[in-house]
């Protein structure tokens, strides 16, 4: 995978250079060093830290499984990004993610930095056992560059709270008498997590489009109207309508996002599609979303795949291939699966008038622009997926402060940081010709950028 994330940083740069408004000291020979320095600065990550971790499995075989902990960045706090057990984890995926994580933690003023693990296999080939080892041996492998203040991992695709209680309790192991409670977040509730941690991704994600098509829309109505685009004519036109929405991914993201738009009464929507890594389910009369959450809680977090499975759960749906849910005729398409999910094979078939990324990347670049430029609205990752790191933060705060907060102020606080990063990036998305994914990058790089000159860090 190409590194999506410092070609937009590139971009951000090129447009901030000529506008003599942003750090306007620095002007002439020193502005163009000052710019050369902040790209190189984005663009690599501090570290890129890999090992190879020796198993011993259950079975008595011994492998190595590679593993990586890349820290892009930290002058906003210490790194912090989710670890992900999947059997196509690549390096410079992992880099990529780390850079995402430091941009997005600027662009919703998180006190962190960026960074991001990843382990090479597929975690349903393996025992608990097994993946209990994996997981201690990543923290005692990574031990020296962990922590509460240093770096601070959470879960990501194929890990959950249940890794995170082990490698939390194998880092305590391993540093007897220091504070260990921040060193991971998305843990278990027993164990210092946070409530509202689990749904706080996929609730934000629905929340950005909720915020956008119906507060924000409502609010500036008028002022939307004034607006010669094709992005403020799609807001005003989907805001009254009934939409038809579909999930790609089932999945810790996916399932709440699609249960949280299933419930939502300010919008007039119907659920009709949701997929995962087997099938796509289509009803368009609306699918019964709860008792899709509850079958998959007991089927290994997988959607019913067959007439039988869906009789005995009473639930009506269409059984259609994997990959057909981003070409049905919907109104919005939420991506929270895995990366380049649309691309170029299927970009031009796309019929959603807004997509909403809960997963990262999920639109290659090229396919990026080809949808924009139609003025179709991507609601990027950067601004959509954010809710995890936001409630990860106030896990570590809790942890530090071994003050726990309800459920209420958990996702009072996460939506009213949300809301002030939207309140910062729509009105400029609506009058500006560039795309929100742009405009939020912008945003995030002026953030690093006046912090690193302010610092020294650019001479
Ligand atoms: P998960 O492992 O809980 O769920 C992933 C879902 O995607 C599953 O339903 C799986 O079956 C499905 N899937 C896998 N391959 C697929 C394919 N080829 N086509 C369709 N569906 C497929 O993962 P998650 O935690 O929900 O994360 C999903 C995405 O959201 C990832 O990109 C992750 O980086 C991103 N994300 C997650 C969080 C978080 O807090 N969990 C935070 C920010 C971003």
């Amino acid at each position: 995978m190409v590194n999506q994330t410092v070609d937009i940083v590139k971009d951000s740069l090129k447009v901030l250079i000529d506008d003599g408004s942003f750090l306007p000291d620095l002007v002439g020979e020193g502005r163009n060093k000052a710019f050369t320095s902040l790209l190189s600065i984005l663009s690599t990550p501090n570290h890129v830290n890999k090992s190879y971790l020796r198993i011993a499995l259950e079975n008595g075989q011994v492998v190595r499984i590679p593993a990586f902990r890349v820290q892009h960045n930290n002058v906003l706090g210490p790194y912090k990004g989710g670890i992900r057990f999947h059997e196509t984890v690549k390096e410079d995926e992992v880099v990529n993610l780390a850079s995402l994580m430091t941009l997005k933690n600027a662009l919703h003023e998180v006190p962190f930095g960026g960074g991001k693990g990843g382990v090479i296999i597929d975690p349903r080939e393996y025992s608990e056992k097994d993946l209990y080892v994996v997981c201690k041996k990543y923290v005692q492998y990574f031990s020296d560059i962990l922590g509460p203040d240093k770096d601070i991992p959470a879960p990501d695709v194929g890990t959950g709270e249940r890794e995170m209680d082990w490698m939390m309790a194998e880092y305590k192991s391993i540093r007897p008498g220091e504070s260990y409670l921040g060193s991971f977040t998305g843990k278990s509730i027993i164990n210092g997590g946070s409530l509202g941690r689990r749904e706080a991704t996929g609730k934000g994600v629905y929340f950005t489009f909720r915020y956008l098509l119906h507060d924000f829309a409502r609010a500036k109505e008028n002022w939307l109207a004034e607006r010669d685009n094709k992005f403020a004519k799609t807001t005003l036109t989907l805001k009254d309508q009934s939409l038809k929405l579909a999930v790609q991914g089932f999945g810790n993201v996916g399932s709440v996002a699609a249960l949280s738009a299933f419930q939502c009464n300010h919008l007039n929507n119907k659920v009709v599609a949701v997929s995962d890594r087997n099938v796509t389910l289509y009803n368009s009369d609306g699918l019964d979303i709860p008792a899709l959450v509850k079958f998959v809680s007991t089927n290994k977090g997988d959607l019913p795949t067959s007439e039988e499975q869906l009789g005995n759960a009473a639930i009506k749906a269409k059984i259609l291939g994997r990959e057909e849910i981003i070409t049905l005729d919907i109104d919005v398409l939420f991506l929270a699966a895995l990366e380049n999910q649309v691309n170029k094979d299927n970009m031009s078939d796309i019929h959603a008038k807004i997509i909403v990324e809960g997963a990262n990347a999920p639109i290659t670049t090229e396919a990026d622009a080809y949808l924009s430029k139609k003025g179709i609205i991507i609601i990027p990752d950067i601004l959509a997926n954010a809710g995890g790191v936001i409630v990860s933060y106030l896990e570590w705060l809790q942890g530090r402060e071994t003050q726990f907060y309800t459920e209420e102020e958990v996702f009072d606080k996460q939506f009213t940081k949300m809301k002030e990063t939207f309140d910062s990036i729509y009105p400029q998305f609506f009058d500006d010709p560039l795309p929100l994914r742009q405009n939020c990058y912008i945003h995030a790089v002026m953030k690093l950028s006046t912090i690193l000159y302010r610092q020294g860090k650019l001479y």
